[in-house]
C-alpha cells in the first residue's frame, strides 16, 4: 500500500486546513518535552509570527533513563491544545501507548510514533486504526524496507494519512547523535507515494548543524523539517544541548528563506 508502484500520486495529508505533501515545504517545529503553559505559548507564538503551522511537543516522552523527565502525559497534550489553539497551529504530539490512542486523538492533530516505537507492532496497529494523520519516525537502526515496512502496518489497518520522517541512524560516528541519511529522502520518495521530512534536531543532536541539514533537506525533496525550539534551552528537562531559542529559531527561518531552498507559500 504503500509503494509509488500501487499509487503513482504523492498522498497529501490535510491537517487542521493544511495540505501537507503537495509540494509546499513545511516546518513542524516547537519543544522537546512539553514543561509548561507559558512553555508552550511562548514558542506558539514565535511559530505563529514566522508562518510555522505545526507545533510539536512531546507529552509522553521515551526516554533512555527512566530517572529522568517522563513528560507531563494527558495534561501536556491539553497544554499543547490550548496553545495550539491560541496561535492557529496544529499539534503533533508523539504517542507511546497503544491504549492512549483514542485519549490522544481528542488533542492532537498529527499522532507522531518515535523512533523508538518504530517496530511496535501494537501502536502501529491502533494508529492504523483511526484516521488522525500519523508521523512515523524511522527507528534508531531500521534500514529503509523496515521503515517502509512500519508504514505499510499503518495503511494496513486502514489509515492512509501517513507521513515519514528520517531522523538519522545510529553508526559508528561520534560527531553526530545520529548519522542522518540524507539519501533516504529520495528513496523514500521514489519507492513510496508518501510525505517525507527530515528531523534536523534528532539526527545531529548539534545546533550548529541545524541550519545546513535543514538546507539539504529541502535541496534534496523533503516535503518538510522538524526541528525543536524552547524559550530557554539551557533549562529545557530534555534535549537542552541542541533545542534553539527563539532568536536562534527566527535566525534559522530567515537564513533558510534567504538560501532559496526553502520557499514557503504565503
Ligand atoms: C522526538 O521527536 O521527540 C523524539 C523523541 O524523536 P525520536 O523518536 O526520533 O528520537
Ligand atoms: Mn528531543
Amino acid at each position: 500500500l504503500v509503494s509509488r508502484k500501487r499509487q503513482a500520486d504523492d498522498t497529501v495529508v490535510e491537517i487542521n486546513g493544511e495540505r501537507v505533501g503537495d509540494g509546499q515545504q513545511r516546518l513542524i517545529a516547537g519543544p522537546c518535552s512539553v514543561e509548561s503553559y507559558e512553555q508552550v505559548d511562548a514558542v506558539a507564538a514565535a511559530l505563529k509570527k514566522q508562518g510555522v503551522k505545526f507545533l510539536r511537543g512531546g507529552a509522553f516522552k521515551p526516554r533512555t533513563s527512566p530517572y529522568d523527565f517522563q513528560g507531563l502525559g494527558e495534561e501536556g497534550l491539553k497544554i499543547l491544545r490550548k496553545a495550539a489553539d491560541k496561535h492557529g497551529l496544529a499539534v503533533i504530539s508523539e504517542i507511546v501507548n497503544p491504549g492512549d490512542i483514542p485519549m490522544a486523538v481528542n488533542y492532537v492533530d498529527v499522532i507522531q510514533i518515535g523512533a523508538r516505537n518504530m517496530q511496535n507492532f501494537e501502536l502501529l496497529k491502533a494508529a492504523g486504526s483511526v484516521d488522525t494523520p500519523v508521523l512515523l519516525k524511522r527507528g534508531l537502526s531500521a534500514t529503509i524496507e523496515e521503515f517502509m515496512n512500519a508504514a505499510e502496518y499503518i495503511l494496513s489497518k486502514g489509515n492512509k494519512n501517513v507521513m515519514l520522517c528520517e531522523r538519522g541512524i545510529r553508526t559508528y560516528e561520534k560527531a553526530t547523535r545520529n548519522t542522518l541519511d540524507i539519501s533516504a529522502v529520495p528513496i523514500l520518495k521514489q519507492e513510496t507515494h508518501l510525505p517525507v521530512f527530515v528531523d534536523v534536531t534528532h539526527s545531529t543532536g548539534r545546533r550548529d548543524l541545524l541550519l545546513p541539514t535543514a538546507k539539504a533537506a529541502f535541496a534534496i525533496g523533503a516535503d518538510g523539517v522538524m526541528a525543536e525550539v524552547h524559550p530557554d534551552p539551557a533549562v529545557a528537562l530534555s534535549d537542552s544541548a541542541q533545542q534553539m531559542d527563539i532568536d536562534q529559531f527566527d535566525e534559522f527561518i530567515s537564513k533558510l528563506k534567504e538560501s532559496g531552498l526553502y520557499k514557503p507559500q504565503a
